[in-house]
């Protein structure tokens, strides 16, 4: 291969979503030299799609703390996630939204001017409660507005963007540094190496590896599958989240916010079902257990349509008002794809997957902390990793609706504060050797030579109904192991598969390759990580263990892939500073 272009910088982020964007005007703000590097043009990360809002207990509407936050997010990831992690992100909420307000988030407001909050799944007063409101909304667009003034606030702080490059892999050296990484422009095809003395994945989550799912052809799990290949292991992989409602069929979110301002569901009876589900909470229990209820309705024969395998969504009854100023995407959405006017009649919905609880495993610094090389627990020095695609861990079994914003603002910023002081203290670039980079650019080649028979679209396709089939919302080792076998041989398939037209490889193949193959990586953390976890926690739900198993399984999984093997980890669950909630019966 010809000489490969290299550039330098200080820190490279990878991932142009709220959790890259909020570390690197970070960095930019403190004077470093930063660069972004995002497969797709910044403002179409993922983070576009979020509709119903970002929480802080800033109690503009109902009385409301960040302890009783912090008591909430414990309670929904049924007691797995670190304690210490949670009180960080909690207490920082409120002073970062307002932050984000300054910067230029048109938060929907009260009549008094402040940032109107609506009521979310999982909330309460006082530590289990009546319900709270805690959920700052800029209408149902929250995501777009908070996406579009993060990337204008870069703009002004001169982050240097590449958009449109793949990366392939990490580059990291004998010692376990991480140096930059390999990327590809995809327009050109041409290779181009960064180097960087600290690298960010904020590559975002994975539930494209289902067929029904909230999320965008882009979420394929890359920078997970990076880590896994680099010798991360991936840590709660098991917790998959199904949101409770997709448009039936077709698997676009319409947001808990709708449910927030007072929508409800109905089964084939007109019944209000999650009344007998969660007779406090009702519609607004967490998302894994309204998912359930919704299949359970199915199951029983009281689901809706021909097939009777949806529910509904009732909303009319806030009036047309209420929705055209609030709801106004999901209407649009409901509209297009259910052909149902909200205003006039119920939303068909069913579960559908939505987003990825487990990841590269973080501290609260955004360090990326695993057991390679350097021992047990150590930070992988110059690597971080933040949003959807780490684990730090604050959604523990299951994350409540709001929290994901938050996350990737709140742990966005601490990356960038983390590794300002690391490149105070590295002042040096590492040098970077062939032989540091012979991994990534054996991988970034290999789909040139490919001869066989199979065609990587088609194994994308069976992977993601295996992975329906196989681990969804209700799970039994049988199945499960099952799909251990299956995924194993659809692996086999991809290494025999070929680019669709051999004569002419386009760009845009290549990277569905790399992406299915990091798909691959990622199904197969999932299952196994799910096939070992012999207990029901959030959204891993086991029918052949049926009860959480605080004894045997409060701790955390570590999948590793050589070897597909399995370690875990305690739950941190020493808060920094206030008394920790010990796990208790969680019912809504
Ligand atoms: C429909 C929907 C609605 C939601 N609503 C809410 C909500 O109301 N409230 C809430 O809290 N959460 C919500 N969420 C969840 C939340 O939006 C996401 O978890 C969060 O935005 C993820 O942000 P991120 O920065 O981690 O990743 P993303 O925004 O997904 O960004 C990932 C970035 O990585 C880049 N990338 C990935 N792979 C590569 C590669 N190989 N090379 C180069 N670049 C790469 C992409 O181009 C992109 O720039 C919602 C999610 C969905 C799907």
């Amino acid at each position: 291969m010809k000489n490969i272009s290299r550039r330098r910088f200080d820190c490279l982020v990878i991932g142009a979503g709220g959790g890259g964007l909020r570390a690197a005007l970070q960095l930019a703000h403190g004077e470093a030299h930063v660069a972004v590097v995002s497969k797709v043009f910044p403002t179409r990360s993922h983070t576009v799609a979020a509709q119903g809002g970002i929480n802080a207990a800033l109690g503009n509407v109902l009385p409301d703390n960040w302890h009783w936050h912090m008591y909430d997010t414990v309670k929904g990831g049924d007691y797995l996630g670190d304690q210490d992690a949670i009180e960080y992100m909690c207490r920082a909420a409120s002073q970062l939204v307002i932050e984000l307000e300054h910067y230029g988030v048109p938060f929907t407001r009260l009549e008094n001017g402040r940032i109107y909050q609506r009521a979310f799944g999982g909330q309460s007063q006082n530590f289990g409660g009546e319900q709270a409101m805690r959920t700052c909304p800029a209408a149902d667009r929250t995501g777009h507005a908070m996406l579009h003034t993060l990337y204008q606030q870069n703009l002004k702080a001169r982050t240097h963007f590449f958009d449109e490059f793949f990366v392939i892999d990490l580059l990291m050296d004998k010692d376990g540094y991480a140096l930059g990484a390999l990327v590809l422009e995809i327009e050109t095809g041409e290779p181009l190496i960064i180097e960087a003395k600290t690298t960010l994945i904020a590559t975002g989550g994975a539930a494209r590896l289902y067929r029904t799912t909230t999320n965008a052809l882009i979420n394929t799990g890359d920078g997970m599958a990076m880590a896994l290949r680099a010798g991360v292991p991936l840590q709660d992989m098991e917790f998959v989240q199904f949101h409770p409602t997709g448009i039936a069929g077709i698997g676009i979110l319409i947001s808990e916010g709708v449910r927030g301002e007072g929508g409800y569901l109905i089964n084939s009876a007109g019944e209000r079902f999650m009344e007998r589900y969660a007779p406090h909470a009702k519609d607004l229990a967490s998302r894994d257990v309204v998912s359930r209820a919704i299949y359970q309705e199915v199951h029983e024969g009281r689901g809706c349509g021909p097939k009777k395998d949806y529910v509904l969504l009732k909303l009319d009854h806030l009036g047309a008002d209420l929705i055209k100023k609030r709801l106004p995407g999901i209407r649009e959405l409901a509209m297009r794809f259910a052909h149902a006017d909200p205003i006039e009649k119920p939303v068909p919905v069913s579960p559908t997957a939505h987003y990825t609880m487990g990841g590269i495993p973080t501290n609260r610094f955004a360090q990326v902390v695993a057991p390679v090389q350097t021992g047990p627990e150590e930070a992988i020095p110059g690597l971080y990793a933040v949003g959807e695609c780490a684990c730090v861990s604050v959604h523990g079994a299951n994350r409540l609706g709001g929290n994901s914003l938050l996350d990737i603002i709140v742990f966005g910023r601490a990356a960038g504060n983390h590794m300002l002081e690391y490149i105070k203290e590295n002042r040096h670039q590492r040098p970077l050797a062939q032989e540091n980079i012979e991994h990534a650019l054996e991988r970034l080649t290999r789909w040139d030579k490919k001869g066989g028979s199979e065609s990587v679209d088609q194994v994308n396709q069976d992977l993601r109904l295996v992975m329906e089939e196989h681990c969804g919302v209700f799970r039994t080792q049988e199945v499960l192991d099952a799909g251990i076998k299956k995924v194993t041989e659809l692996q086999r398939r991809l290494e025999q598969a070929t680019l669709r037209d051999h004569s002419k490889i386009f760009n845009t193949a290549r990277i569905e390759a790399f992406e299915t193959e990091n798909l691959m990586d990622i199904a197969l953390a999932t299952v196994y990580s799910a096939a070992a976890r012999q207990e029901s926690r959030g959204a891993h739900s086991r029918l052949d263990y049926p009860e959480r198993d605080d004894i045997r399984w409060l701790k955390h999984t570590l999948y590793s892939r050589a070897g597909n093997k399995l370690d875990y980890k305690p739950v941190r669950m020493k808060p920094m500073t206030v008394e920790s909630f010990p796990p208790k019966k969680r019912v809504y």
